[in-house]
């Protein structure tokens, strides 16, 4: 864990990324979020200055993953290594809260049975942290592809559009 963590993912994108040479070998690799390979509209960024991470995104694909709303369990983790990047998020919160109160009621001696209980309430948050965090890189891999596939179209119809009038222009 790094000594230091901003609190926000605003001040995460500003003091913890660093743009990424375009002849870096680290480019070999294709945006792990969108699957696409960087370029002039997609420009890479470097996780840096935390000690476990650093990995390369997409600039927006990244800022997208950081900024997304509550529903995203890892937002204030590397989408790959789950690396925390910055504060905690709603679910980290949760959980605290739930350890909290498991190590409270075995100070407080009550008895076993509910102690397992809540254990077991701990246990299927952290499942769920789990299955949420990988959904929502898939919703934003969709969500990716989506966007490309429209881009595409507006493209092919822009070239549809033209492509008469070259025609009328050779006669
Ligand atoms: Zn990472
Ligand atoms: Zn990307």
């Amino acid at each position: 864990m790094s000594a230091f963590l901003p609190s926000t993912a605003e001040g995460f994108i500003c003091t913890m990324l660093s743009n990424v040479d375009p002849s870096n070998p680290a480019l070999l690799e294709n945006c792990q979020i969108c699957y696409e390979e960087f370029n002039a509209s997609h420009p890479a960024v470097w996780i840096r200055f935390t000690s476990e991470c650093q990995h390369v995104f997409g600039h927006q694909c990244l800022v997208d993953w950081l900024t997304s709303d509550n529903t995203n369990a890892n937002k204030n983790k590397c989408p790959l290594c789950r690396s925390p990047l910055y504060g905690k998020s709603k679910w980290d919160e949760d959980i605290e809260a739930q350890t909290r109160y498991i190590r409270s009621l075995s100070a407080a001696d009550v008895g076993r049975d509910e102690i397992r209980a809540q254990s077991f309430i701990l246990q299927d948050m952290l499942d769920r942290y789990r299955e949420a965090g990988e959904r929502q890189v898939l919703e934003l891999r969709q969500h990716r592809r989506r966007e490309r596939r429209a881009r595409r179209r507006e493209r092919e119809q822009d070239a549809h559009r033209r492509a008469p009038r070259a025609e009328q222009d050779e006669k």
